[in-house]
């Protein structure tokens, strides 16, 4: 079964999308853990960091980039905003592309 991820980067899926380029996408979180919580994710299928390469390092400098832009769009970037990946079963990852979470908005209690 195709990666969910990845049929949302072909627009088989619908996602609120907030910021795009060539590389990579920025969308809402269907299920939003505070008030601003967003996405980022490479156009390009990756596990998670246990999946990097170094080829791939140019391309999680874009998705940090897309994250700086999508919490200017979002206008938490001066309230501030958390940004983290989870890879594996221990931290939780349903999603088997690799993804930026940006969470923000609000006061964040502290991880876990
Ligand atoms: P993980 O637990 O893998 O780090 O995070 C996966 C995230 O993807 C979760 O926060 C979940 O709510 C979100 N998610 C899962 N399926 C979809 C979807 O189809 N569309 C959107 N926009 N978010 C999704
Ligand atoms: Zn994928």
């Amino acid at each position: 079964m195709e990666c969910i991820f990845c049929k949302l980067e072909k627009g088989e899926i619908p996602a609120e999308i907030v910021f795009e380029n060539e590389k990579v996408l920025v969308f809402k979180d269907i299920n939003p853990q505070a008030k601003v919580h967003l996405l980022v994710i490479p156009r390009q299928h990756i596990l998670n960091v246990n999946g990097l390469e170094p080829e791939n390092a140019q391309i999680m400098g874009e998705m940090f980039l897309a994250a700086k832009k999508a919490a200017e769009l979002a206008g938490i970037a001066e309230s501030g905003y958390r940004t983290l990946i989870n890879s594996g079963p221990d931290a939780g990852q349903e999603v088997d592309h690799i993804h930026i979470h940006i969470l923000g908005g609000e006061k964040l209690t502290l991880l876990n």
